[in-house]
């Protein structure tokens, strides 16, 4: 008997279940209860209450069995213990830095660095710093500057690596301040807040010349750089038949540290570290760290917390988990556009971002048509989404209220958790929706805090 070969382009999920959590199912009626209940904010439902929940994929992830058995044989000890240096190992492997710093969230890696190294006058270049480092930059008086390339502003064009750095700009900035005011210069892989856009090695490379031109030590918030060395494999010249641990590595060559945060590419549901290269920088940092975390060798996470990360890192870096993460992002992303829905293009890696304006013309920015969309989502049928829209940016210092530049909400989506099923089912609660639109009306502001209004906002529909 001859065979012939199997070949196939279904991707399927490239493990099985072996422990389960019930999602509750709950009535329209009631979830219009709940929600009237949360003030129609979803930050305030209770997860319980949530069938998909797209929030966010920060922390949010699925473990392995592996990473599972790594926290049972954890080592707990105070000072130097066995789970400390398997994690330390598995960040050197793959950034080849070498002082290797846990903290229990990226956030707190970027507290650490933009303290030691960020001053009043400062000035520090990314292709658009994450929330976070933003007020971490800004909370030590320097400037938290955004270079993207004209084609990461805008929605709809089609380019590669919408997250690479203006380099013109960057040396320009350099130019215009002089070199001994910018501490820093970071890149964001993927670019988060420009939709978990990829930057090219190439942008990685160019950026870094400059920095070592001018003598600026270039750090990477390096949350997805697995998703972001996959891009350049899939998407860059020369990149075809490497491996995503060897593309990691040579993004890394290029820098001189990083921060971190676990709860993403770590695969785990906690955790972070700074890792660099500079003997000096490395024991300051590690002072701080001792004031704000812990001692170096456990920093803010538990022993067990180490092991899932150690392990975390490299199952990321997996070639089959990496095309089936990046293909249910895409396979999302295709069925909302087959019906007519604009979203923001391409599909970067664990998101899909909805044009709530383009969907909604008839509410007013003001009125806030994303949040009335992801509002919808969940009376619709049970999702939780998030705005990226005016409730989110409109608020201005001196109380005004501006719209926002896109409307959009987002789909992030949480790695090893839901099976494509549930993404059919998603695709056909947001073509429902869609279907629906001329129904939907805007929202108005009950109560908020005056920062971050969106996590505690109370309101009302129009
Ligand atoms: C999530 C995130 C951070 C902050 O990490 P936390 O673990 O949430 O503190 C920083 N940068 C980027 C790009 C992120 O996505």
């Amino acid at each position: 008997m001859e065979l012939k070969e199997f070949k196939t382009d279904t991707i399927i999920e490239p493990f099985r279940i072996r422990s389960v959590e019930p999602i509750r199912f709950t009535t329209m009626e009631q979830r219009k209860e709940l929600l009237k209940k949360a003030g129609y904010n979803p930050f305030l439902l209770k997860a319980k209450d949530v069938l998909i929940d797209l929030l966010t994929d920060s922390g949010t992830g699925a473990m392995s069995s592996q990473q599972w058995s790594g926290m049972i044989s954890s080592d707990e000890s105070y000072a130097g213990s066995e789970s400390f240096y398997r994690f330390e190992k598995a960040v050197q492997d793959i950034t080849g830095f070498k002082h290797v710093i846990p903290t229990h969230q990226g956030r707190a890696a970027e507290n650490i660095l933009f303290t030691t190294i960020a001053k009043k006058g400062d000035v520090i270049p990314s292709n658009t710093h994450f929330d976070t480092t933003r007020a971490h930059v800004e909370h030590n008086g320097a400037e938290a500057l955004d270079l993207v390339i004209d084609e990461g502003r805008q929605p709809l064009t089609i380019h590669p690596f919408k997250g690479n750095m203006n380099v013109e700009k960057l040396e320009a900035t350099i130019g215009r301040v002089g070199s001994e005011k910018i501490p820093a210069i970071m890149l964001t892989l993927t670019n988060n807040s420009g939709g978990g856009r990829p930057v090219s090695m190439e942008n990685v490379k160019a950026v870094s010349d400059v920095a070592r031109k001018f003598d600026i030590p270039f750090f990477i918030d390096a949350c997805r750089f697995a998703e972001n060395s996959w891009f350049i494999k899939t998407r860059e010249d020369g990149y075809e038949d490497k491996s995503p641990i060897e593309i990691a590595r040579e993004i890394f060559s290029y820098a001189d540290g990083c921060t971190m945060s676990a709860k993403k590419d770590g695969m785990a549901n906690i955790g972070g570290f700074l890792a660099l290269n500079d003997d000096q920088l490395a024991q300051d940092c590690r002072s701080l760290t001792i004031l704000t975390e812990g001692f170096p060798t456990y920093g803010g996470m538990a022993g067990y917390d180490m092991e899932a990360v150690a392990a975390g890192l490299y199952e990321a870096l997996d070639e089959g988990y990496l095309k089936y993460r990046i293909r249910s992002t895409a396979y999302l992303g295709d069925k909302l556009i087959d019906a007519g829905i604009s979203i923001v293009q391409p599909t970067g890696g664990h998101a899909v971002y909805i044009d709530a304006k383009e969907m909604l013309p008839q509410i007013d920015p003001l009125d806030y048509p994303a949040w009335s969309l992801t509002n919808a989502l969940y009376l619709i049928g049970g999702v939780r989404a998030v705005e990226i829209g005016t409730v989110m940016f409109g608020l201005q210092p001196d109380g005004s209220e501006k719209p926002a530049a896109m409307e959009l909400v987002r789909l992030a989506i949480p790695r090893r958790v839901y099976t494509q099923s549930h993404i059919d089912y998603l695709a056909e609660v947001v073509i429902h929706a869609f279907e629906q639109r001329e129904q939907l009306k805007g929202y108005e502001i009950d109560s908020a805090p005056k920062v971050l209004r969106h996590f505690s906002a109370r309101l009302k529909p129009l």
